[in-house]
């Protein structure tokens, strides 16, 4: 079996080096410090682009994630080969007026390309990653998401894919990733006992795990979210971002990036509040801001939003350091709660979101009615799954109409008797619905 080793390029302005200890590592397939054990996280040096990226030379690039290529880490050669990310950013009137919001924008990473959530964005920047360092076969432990943009990815790419996922989650996402032709494997076991088997494989078979080995790489594509973010509201940061957890990377590095641009000159400074949002049955990084603490007590998952199920989050204790650190708050709301916001969300704004969304969205709610975030700051929300994937979340909340007789007549007696307000039509008294 052929060993994928390091890569070494004189025109890389990037490395691997540890949170804790400050050590490096240049470039290689690692994830954690081997001397102090915390994770790896890739360093730029900012000034090799200094000045020579600027709004327009970023605005003149391609309508993807790609158009922020000098910031992300992959070889000067890559080229980018799928159009990802660069999803809207949309105001929400509705939404802002339903929670007691002026100035609401939601992120819609619903409508990720090529797979429907943000994870597509850390896929890219992982699998480049992984052709670079030579890997054929790639994969990653998943609670969804994950699963369903590396099978894709891999696909185009060529490469082989092995995928592992917890046994119990949702159809649509197993699916999602057998169609692609990747080997998934369902373990016996929650999203922990499923990440701490790849870190043996990835070490025993000489894989890329996209969030395993190869986890500093993937975390970086996270930071595409905050750059668009910037750049769509006209290069500016917001007031606030509310952001769900599940591992704890996406917020921390759409701060990442925020601060880049501020580095950069590409926007003007200004603090901005970060807010994570958790389900209940599994809000370990929540739990933590709540109590004050930076370390994270590790909880057994039990909610209906698997793709934040992970009880013991990689980057938990940092997430919840940075929260705290620059003002923001961790709510955490019920499955009921998050149901609510999924038909709430897509009663107000035509955006059908996944789980993590219901979360995102009723966590949102919670935060302005508590007065965390007052009504005219400008606060985006981040939607990063779309809700055809988790449609189990809803089922029983819509009755299956009896089929109404194709006649004019039959309508007429139907429609006044199910909506009359809805479409100011005259009620039908005598009729309370059902078949004739
Ligand atoms: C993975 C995932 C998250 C959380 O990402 P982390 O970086 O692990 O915190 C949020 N939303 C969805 C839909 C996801 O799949
Ligand atoms: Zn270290």
């Amino acid at each position: 079996m052929s060993s994928p080793g390091t890569y070494q390029c004189s025109t890389t302005s990037y490395e691997l080096r540890c949170n804790e200890c400050g050590k490096t590592y240049g470039n290689r397939p690692l994830s954690a410090c081997p001397d102090c054990l915390a994770p790896l996280e890739v360093q730029y040096d900012l000034d090799s682009v200094r000045g020579r990226l600027t709004r327009e030379s970023i605005a003149r690039g391609p309508a993807s994630m790609w158009r922020y290529q000098d910031l992300l880490p992959v070889i000067r050669a890559f080229q980018p080969d799928l159009p990802v990310g660069f999803t809207p950013l949309v105001r929400a009137r509705n939404l802002g007026r339903r929670l007691g919001s002026n100035n609401l924008y939601l992120k819609n990473d619903a409508v990720c390309s090529p797979t429907l959530s943000f994870k597509d964005r850390v896929v890219s920047v992982a699998l480049a990653n992984a052709q670079a360092f030579g890997f054929t076969t790639v994969g990653c432990s998943s609670t969804g998401n994950l699963a369903n943009a590396t099978a894709a990815q891999a696909a185009r790419l060529g490469l082989k894919a092995c995928i592992l996922v917890p046994s119990d989650l949702e159809a649509a996402k197993v699916l999602n990733t057998q169609v692609y032709g990747a080997r998934l494997v369902r373990i016996a076991g929650n999203y922990d006992h499923v990440n701490r088997l790849c870190t043996l494989i990835a070490d025993e078979y000489r894989w890329g795990f996209v969030n395993v080995n190869l986890r500093p790489y993937y975390a970086e594509g996270s930071k595409t979210v905050g750059y668009e973010i910037a750049e769509q509201l006209g290069w500016r940061l917001p007031d606030n971002v509310v952001c769900p957890m599940a591992g704890g990377s996406l917020i921390r590095k759409i701060r990442k990036a925020f601060q880049e641009f501020v580095a950069l000159g590409l926007v003007e400074d200004k603090p901005v509040r970060f807010f994570g949002a958790q389900a209940t049955g599994c809000s370990p990084i929540a739990h933590a801001v709540k109590n004050g603490w930076d370390l994270i007590e590790p909880q057994r998952p039990q909610t209906i939003a698997r793709s934040l199920a992970i009880g013991n989050p990689a980057d938990g204790p940092a997430a919840a350091r940075m929260i705290q650190e620059t003002g923001g708050w961790a709510e955490d709301v019920s499955d009921v709660e998050l149901v609510s916001g999924i038909q709430e969300l897509a009663e107000d704004e035509g955006i059908f979101t996944e789980t993590a969304g219901g979360v995102t969205t009723a966590v949102t709610a919670r935060l302005l009615s508590q007065g965390r975030i007052g009504r005219d700051e400008l606060t985006v929300v981040c939607i990063t799954g779309n809700g055809l994937k988790t449609t189990d979340a809803l089922h029983g909340r819509f009755a299956e109409e009896y089929a109404v007789r194709p006649k004019l007549s039959d309508f007429d007696q139907y429609i006044r008797s199910v909506e009359p307000e809805l479409f100011g039509i005259q009620a039908e008294p005598a009729l309370a619905g059902g078949a004739h």
